[in-house]
Parts: structure tokens; sequence; C-alpha cells
């Protein structure tokens, strides 16, 4: 079904921000009108929340993130950026791997097991996306997500 992300990203904010209050972070969301995707919602909220969630728990108090979505063409986009720690340029090629954590020791304090960027991975190549990662170390880090957009109204079964 289509997903009118205006909605969708509205949502989020509301159910998200009091996260981003808690950590006196700033929580910035960006979204045209008109702007639809074939997805799952409960899969496409987990997506939003494990990149918001690393966001959070990668940034010092006093940081920003930003929730961007664009669209251009057929391609919409959908970024997650924030002004954090970041990830060194050595760790990025892996960050996507199950299990896969920056500092062994250190993030250990901060619990989580490595896969929530696996799973956002593999939820975005079942929506037949595309995830790509920046990040400079003590600058900050931003996701994006593409995907195709699609019409209004539900029409997968009219050729
Ligand atoms: P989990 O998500 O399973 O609770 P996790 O956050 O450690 O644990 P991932 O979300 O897969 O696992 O992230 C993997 C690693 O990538 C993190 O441990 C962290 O080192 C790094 N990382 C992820 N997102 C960011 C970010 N926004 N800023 C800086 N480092 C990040
Ligand atoms: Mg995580």
């Amino acid at each position: 079904k289509a997903i009118d992300l205006t909605d969708f990203i509205t949502k989020i904010e509301q159910k998200f921000s009091p996260a981003f209050h808690e950590k006196e972070m700033d929580f910035e969301v960006v979204c045209p009108e008109g702007v639809y995707i074939m997805a799952d919602p409960i899969r496409l909220e987990q997506i939003i929340f494990n990149l918001l969630d690393n966001a959070i728990k990668y940034s010092p108090s006093g940081g920003k993130t930003i929730l961007a979505v664009s669209s251009k063409k057929k391609d919409v986009s959908i970024k997650v950026r924030d002004n954090g720690k970041g990830i060194p340029e050595e760790d990025l090629p892996y960050i996507l791997n199950r299990f896969y954590r920056v500092d062994k020791s250190r993030t250990r304090s901060l619990g989580g097991t490595g896969l929530g960027l696996a799973i956002v991975k593999e939820l975005v190549l079942a929506h037949g996306g595309t995830i790509s990662v920046k990040s400079k170390e003590g600058i900050g880090t931003e996701f994006e997500l593409v995907f195709k957009g699609a019409d209004s109204i539900e029409n997968d079964t009219i050729s």
C-alpha cells in the first residue's frame, strides 16, 4: 500500500520528539507534500527508529538531528543527519554488517548488539530501496535511503 510520507513523518516527529528532548537534542523534520512510497508502515517505522536511535545514542546532548524527505523525478530520498561523534573512515565500510560496532569497549556501556543497521539494510533492500552513509569523525553522520516513488492511489494489480 502506498504510504503518504507527509502523514507518516508527522507521526514519527510526534512519537520521537520526547526522546530527543530527554537528551536536550534538537529534532527537525522536513517533508514536502504529495510524496508516496510503497512500503510496510511497521517496517518503515522500524527503519527510521533504528536510525534515530543511533543519532541519539551517538550524539552528545545539545546535538541536532534532521530527518528530511525529498523527491527528485521518480526517486524519494529519506535522510537522517546528525552532528554527533561520527564514524571513523576505516569502520565505515563495515557499519551495515551485523554485530559490527565501532568501539567495542567504549560503546558497550551504551548497550546494543550491532544489529540495528543490519536490520535497516535488510528492510530497505526488501522494499527495493538503497542505503548509503557518509560520516566524518567529530562532525556527524548522514544516512540516505532512496525508494521509488508511488502514486497516491494503490494500483498494484492493474496493468
Ligand atoms: P543496536 O542498534 O543493535 O542496539 P548498535 O547501535 O551498536 O546496536 P547499529 O545500530 O547497527 O548497532 O550500529 C553499528 C555501529 O555503528 C554502532 O555501534 C556505532 O559504533 C556506529 N554508529 C551507528 N550509527 C551511528 C551514528 N549515527 N553516529 C555515530 N556512530 C554510529
Ligand atoms: Mg543502533
